[in-house]
């Protein structure tokens, strides 16, 4: 949950969560819907489908243990290098490096090497971690560093504890580090609204991949140009700006989807929710 997604947002929804999916294999035996239902409003839904799997990976092909491998940890479906890195390190004391944002920040400044590339980033992680002696309290460390001290906004090296020993200490130059920011597309998307009072809203599913897969939305069709009238609602995603204008449908709705009375069952995106909000109240 945390991949992305900030801590005061993520406390209470984790919670939550385990409320729901106590075990992994409720986790494992939920549906997708279910899933995704229970991971509404975090954003990033691919992590919620990943995790699923990687239940049902852990209950079928890891005879309901969670594996204690780096090797297997890291075949579960969403886990990468370095998240199968901390786990087993935390969990298993493995010598297995962390290398996620922060730790790579403090390895680059630390060693004075702002361009080195991910892959000698690797082997300077794993040849600091090799001396510690403590595997997870060093990765744990690592990040906290990373995190808290040495961030990207301000590097705090009066407070810092390597110092004495950091080649870029008190000499960090926030303009030269600017993070590389992505071009943003705007899309412009009406949503058909199909209501009734009896049946409640047409809903239909997004495809498997691409923005918001697998949730719940009344037909979206994407406008080639923005219309005249001003969007009702805009919703920021990483790299897209979606631009949604309502229009109130007096045909039958076609295609695949349902009429629901009570969209609290179904997970839909935050921007649909708000939308809603907006045109029904
Ligand atoms: S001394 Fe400064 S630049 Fe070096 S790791 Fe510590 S906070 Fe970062």
């Amino acid at each position: 949950m945390l991949q992305q997604t900030q801590v005061k947002t993520v406390l209470p929804r984790f919670k939550a969560w385990f409320e729901t999916f106590p075990t992994i294999a409720t986790l494992a035996a939920a549906t997708t819907d279910d899933v995704l239902k229970a991971w509404e409003g975090l954003g990033y839904y691919r992590r919620a489908r990943f995790i699923h799997q990687a239940a049902q990976n852990i209950i079928f092909d890891h005879h309901s243990r969670f594996p204690s491998t780096f090797e297997a940890i890291m075949a579960l479906p969403g886990i990468g290098r370095s998240t199968a890195g901390a786990i087993s390190s935390f969990c298993f004391g493995t010598g297995t490096p962390v290398l996620d944002g922060n730790v790579k920040r403090v390895l680059k400044r630390w060693h004075g090497r702002p361009e080195v590339s991910d892959k000698q980033l690797w082997l300077l992680a794993q040849q600091a971690l090799d001396g510690s002696g403590d595997p997870a309290s060093w990765n744990q460390a690592m990040m906290e560093l990373g995190a808290i001290v040495c961030s990207a906004k301000f590097a705090d090296c009066d407070a810092c504890p390597v110092r004495a020993c950091c080649a870029s200490a008190f000499q960090v130059v926030y303009a030269a580090e600017s993070r590389k920011t992505l071009p943003v597309r705007n899309v412009h998307w009406q949503v058909h609204l199909h209501t009734c009072p009896e049946k409640g809203i047409w809903l239909t599913r997004r495809p498997d991949s691409g923005i918001w897969a697998g949730l719940w939305t009344p037909p979206i069709v994407e406008l080639e140009r923005a219309p005249d009238a001003a969007p009702t609602y805009i919703h920021q995603l990483t790299h897209r700006r979606l631009y949604l204008y309502p229009l109130a449908s007096e045909h039958s709705p076609q295609g695949e989807g349902r009429w629901v009375q009570s969209i609290e069952r179904y997970a839909l995106p935050t921007g649909i929710h708000r939308l809603l909000e907006k045109v029904i109240g």
